[in-house]
């Protein structure tokens, strides 16, 4: 079994501020408000939260996901 990293800095597509985050394990995140300015991050098409499109680490049900596919698929 690997390690879930529960941190993800997430860097915003519009300025480029990025902030650490801690991830919530049990739900996706999918809006996200930049503090820099402000503008609503939306996951990109196919991506279910805002960690998987503009974090530096997917959100933890994906790392799951990852880590229980077989080799190769
Ligand atoms: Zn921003």
């Amino acid at each position: 079994m690997g390690t879930i990293v529960l941190e993800s800095e997430l860097t915003c597509p519009r300025c480029g501020h990025a902030k650490r985050m801690l991830m919530p394990t049990g739900a996706c995140q999918f809006f996200y408000e930049c503090e820099n300015c402000h503008a609503v991050l939306r996951p990109n098409p196919g991506d279910c939260c805002v960690f998987c499109s503009f974090g530096s680490v997917k959100c933890p049900p994906q790392q799951q996901q990852t880590m229980n596919a077989p080799p190769g698929a």
